[in-house]
């Protein structure tokens, strides 16, 4: 099997994604999430999670979407009146300069709240990010090691330390967040090993396309 190097593909997909201070988003919308949440689907990423919902657009960015300014953006999120804002989709991190200058145009009351992989965050980028005092880091760890980084990503899985060093950078630079893992798909105790304190536990909806993908490629779970 081909492993995806997630630096190449973060290459590709900015390329159809950001353009300048623009950005590709395929829809805005007002959620329940959080206690209701306005949020903004971007398109892109860099990783091909076996279970990712979004798959169908957010892996095809030609295809769907539109380019829009960081203050279109801001104005979206605001016209919904929520007291919280998030990027979701695909991977909010691809275009930086985009993302930096929508939390600029955000008032600090609202919480922003950037749902990421986390594999782009290198001290320059986090240290931008601890400017904002209203910004709320949620880094989906995709696996409890290399090999089962691998196995859910199809990516290489030496990627995997880039998850784990985007949590102790967000640490040392003291903006808050927490890593969301999904339990379904790992042995608890393993999961308790990787020592991370603020972790929060997602569910791994049983849409048919992801027992199907897992039955496929013949991954029993739980992943070791
Ligand atoms: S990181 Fe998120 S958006 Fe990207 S492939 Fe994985 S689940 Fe989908």
């Amino acid at each position: 099997m081909t492993l995806l190097n997630p630096v190449e593909l973060t290459k590709k997909v900015r390329a159809v994604v950001c353009k300048d201070n623009l950005r590709k988003y395929y829809r805005f919308r007002n959620t329940k999430f959080y206690g209701g949440c306005a949020t903004a689907d971007c398109l892109g990423c860099n990783l091909r999670c076996i279970y990712c919902w979004s798959q169908k657009k957010v892996w095809k960015p030609r295809s769907f979407g539109q380019f829009y300014a960081p203050k279109e953006v801001a104005t979206k999120f605001l016209s919904y009146k929520q007291p919280l804002v998030r990027i979701s989709g695909g991977e909010p991190t691809l275009c930086r300069t985009h993302l930096i200058k929508v939390l600029e145009l955000i008032p600090s009351s609202i919480l922003f709240i950037l749902e990421t992989n986390g594999l782009l965050f290198d001290e320059s980028y986090i240290r931008d990010l601890s400017k904002f005092t209203n910004l709320f880091v949620r880094v989906s760890l995709k696996g409890i090691n290399d090999n089962t980084f691998q196995i859910i990503t199809g990516a290489q899985g030496k990627y995997f330390s880039n998850q784990l060093k985007a949590l102790q950078l967000l640490r040392q630079y003291k903006i808050q967040h927490r890593a969301a893992i999904i339990p379904d798909l790992f042995i608890q105790g393993d999961i308790a090993n990787l020592d991370i304190k603020n972790i929060e536990y997602e569910s791994l909806i049983s849409y048919p396309f992801i027992t199907k993908a897992l039955e496929k490629k013949g991954i029993e779970l739980p992943l070791k």
